[in-house]
């Protein structure tokens, strides 16, 4: 296995730098990649996060998994991305530099932009490698998603390993085009994309989450068993998990101050009061009823909202999973 001019031999780990470009000030744009390969034969996961630099949990989560020892595997290797979009992590903002959205630019071009130049160098120094990836994530703006994962649910492989990852709901999410995960499953990776918390905020218990569904899937590969670990660890919810075959948004009728009064997780029936939006002025408020009955994935953690923002993401069709 020889990544980024390195020879990896078994039972060794590197720290190794992919440098795509060199900014006006001369900075080198390199992002670092650590490199773990266990004694014996096994499958190769890629573990990525902020894509969006705006997106901490990721970061945190892969963070955790190094301080831990937990990216040491018996077998295969693992390789940890923690933070991809460096300089959006530094600018505390979702795009690259060039102010593009890396995950709208797969699978790159050699000559093209910063952000796509860095696509086509990940996939072609990187991914070559790896069997899978999870690729971790958070809502956008002040949006505080559910921990949840998102697949493609018809290929059966990536559904079972979505289970394994053991969250209360995994999401039937249509890839999109120019995505990484479309990128890799394209190329045959199996991908499962992770989504919890909101931008610009640390959630121990979506952090917690995104590590003990990495543990089990390590453990499920045959990577290391982390059985044990998984048991001294702070618990998460493994109820038999929720497919999530469509879902919409609840948008609001006016603009004002927002608040939500339910539970995210919860399910709440049709017309049940789960939020309000009032003026400041003590003129209106008026109650926000769930326009249908489902779970809330996702809540607008915004203050003040417009007409017409999106305040709750709530499923429609859900299938159990077997
Ligand atoms: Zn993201």
């Amino acid at each position: 296995m020889n990544i980024l001019g390195t020879e990896i031999e078994k039972g060794t780990n590197y720290s190794l730098d992919l440098n795509i470009a060199t900014l006006h000030t001369g900075t080198s744009l390199s992002v670092p990649v650590l490199v773990q390969r266990g004694l014996e034969e096994g499958p190769c996961l890629l573990l990525t996060a902020g894509i969006h630099g705006d997106e901490i949990n990721g970061v945190e989560i892969v963070r955790q998994m190094v301080t831990k020892g937990f990216h040491k595997p018996n077998a295969g290797t693992l390789i940890c991305m923690p933070v991809i979009n460096v300089f959006g992590f530094l600018n505390q903002e979702r795009e690259f530099p060039d102010g593009r959205d890396l995950n709208r630019m797969f699978p790159g071009a050699k000559r093209g932009s910063l952000a796509s130049r860095f696509a086509y160098y990940l996939m072609h120094e990187i991914v070559p490698h790896i069997d899978y990836c999870i690729d971790y994530h958070t809502g956008g703006a002040r949006r505080f998603n559910y921990a949840q994962i998102r697949i493609d649910a018809d290929q059966k492989d990536t559904l079972k390993l979505a289970k394994v990852f053991g969250m209360k709901f995994i999401k039937d999410a249509e890839t999109r085009d120019k995505s990484f995960r479309k990128t890799l499953a394209e190329k045959g990776k199996k991908v499962l994309l992770f989504e919890g918390g909101k931008t610009l905020h640390l959630d121990r218990t979506v952090t917690n989450h995104g590590i003990n569904g990495t543990l089990r899937v390590m453990t499920y590969l045959g990577m290391r068993d982390f059985t044990s670990c998984l048991k001294d660890r702070v618990a998460t919810a493994t109820a038999a998990p929720k497919l999530i075959k469509s879902s919409s948004w609840l948008r609001a009728k006016r603009s004002g101050m927002f608040r939500s009064n339910c539970q995210l997780g919860s399910f709440v029936q049709k017309k049940q009061v789960i939020g309000s939006i009032s003026d400041p002025y003590g003129n209106f408020e008026i109650p926000v009823k769930a326009h249908v009955s489902g779970y809330i994935i996702c809540v607008n953690h915004a203050p003040l909202i417009n007409q017409g923002d999106a305040l709750f993401h709530l499923s429609k069709k859900i299938e159990a999973v077997f």
